[in-house]
């Protein structure tokens, strides 16, 4: 049996990873927004220790792999700014949004893949988009996540890189560097967009810029801190090539509006699948959108499936229409619950913050 950290929502739909002799559970995230970040993981802190004997900290042994949702939303952002300084429209989601705790308010995607060794965790991000400084500041500081073991890239736009900057913070405060995996194409982008990082004799003496060890990827499966990751070959957009990853039978992919032929067998007997759904009405030139995507679970077929990479409809209560309505978090969710019951489909939306643990090492 896993311990749990945090607030449990018990889902008995979940049953599935008991194949796994592991118990898998949908973590709430703290409540309260944090006013400085740090009262949210004394409480997460606080109940952990309450329900386990062991000790436990930032970069101390976890008992379980688990994934945790650093950001859940689209590359702008939800809320909106401009949504809220609309003078002549309410936009419902933006507004409920800055609400503290709110599960509608969504950073750029990217998880935190987590798992326990000896001598403390691994902690594997994949991707650190232009508001990881956010996320980070937030989610880190909630769960008592300290040290980054590798960051491995989906794609080089800027909700997926913008936030490597940032990292100089761990290089320089917490760890001398961080590798970085990455496919060619995307080391290419990175030679231009963040030139000093990739050649650091760019800098000027005594500037300090992140440490970062650049390890080019192909689409071949490749080992990372003991856990081996298939890349997931998908189109974002037309022509435009972003990678998903497989480790143990969890499939991530944050950023796919097609799925070539040749990666679904690498989709096969997958138990937990996290998959892009930007909107949820229709697909985008550079997204699935929720129908799209529901279409791949059925043909997929994986045991449960979580949303992410949601925007919001930006319209106001009364301007909403069918299913535009249904972007609003616990809309989306309530309607995705039903599909439980008539297709059997195990579908949500993920939440920034949320935790599942996931048996996909050790
Ligand atoms: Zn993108
Ligand atoms: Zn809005």
């Amino acid at each position: 049996m896993v311990q749990l950290l945090g607030t449990i929502r018990p889902s008995p739909s979940l049953s599935y990873f008991a194949t796994y002799k592991r118990q898998l559970s949908l973590y709430s995230p703290p409540t309260k927004a944090p006013a400085n970040g740090f009262s949210p993981f004394r409480r997460v802190f606080n109940s952990y220790l309450q329900s386990n004997s062991e000790t436990t900290a930032a970069g101390s042994p976890c008992e379980h792999s688990e994934i945790i949702f650093i950001g859940t939303g689209t590359s702008e952002g939800i809320p909106r700014v401009s949504c809220l300084t609309n003078p002549l429209k309410t936009c419902a989601v933006c507004l409920k949004a800055v609400e503290p705790g709110n599960k509608n308010k969504r950073l750029n995607t990217s998880i935190l893949v987590r798992y326990p060794r000896p001598s403390g965790n691994y902690n594997i991000l994949i991707d650190a988009g232009k508001f990881f400084y956010h996320s980070a500041l937030q989610w880190f500081t909630a769960y008592g996540i300290r040290t980054i073991d590798a960051v491995i890239i989906t794609h080089s736009h800027a909700d997926a890189i913008g936030g490597l900057d940032d990292l100089r913070d761990w290089t320089n405060n917490v760890q001398p560097s961080i590798p970085i995996y990455v496919a060619q194409r995307d080391f290419e982008v990175m030679k231009k967009t963040h030139y000093y990082l990739v050649d650091t004799s760019a800098v000027l003496a005594g500037a300090a810029v992140s440490e970062l060890q650049f390890n080019i990827i192909r689409e071949d499966p490749f080992v990372v801190q003991d856990l081996k990751f298939t890349p997931l070959p998908v189109w974002h957009g037309r022509g435009y090539r972003s990678l998903g990853f497989r480790f143990g039978n969890v499939c991530y992919i944050s950023d796919v509006s097609d799925i070539p032929e040749e990666t679904y067998p690498l989709l096969k007997d997958c138990e937990l699948l996290i998959l892009d759904a930007l909107r949820p009405d229709r697909s985008s030139s550079t997204h699935f959108g929720l129908p799209r995507a529901l279409e791949e679970v059925r043909k997929i077929q994986p045991r449960k499936t979580l949303f992410t990479g949601m925007c919001s409809p930006h319209f106001a209560e009364d301007q909403v229409l069918g299913m535009m309505h249904l972007m609003d978090h616990e809309k989306v969710n309530d309607y995705l619950l039903k599909l439980k019951e008539t297709e059997g489909l195990d579908v949500q939306l993920s939440y920034d913050g949320l935790r599942v643990p996931a048996a996909f090492h050790g």
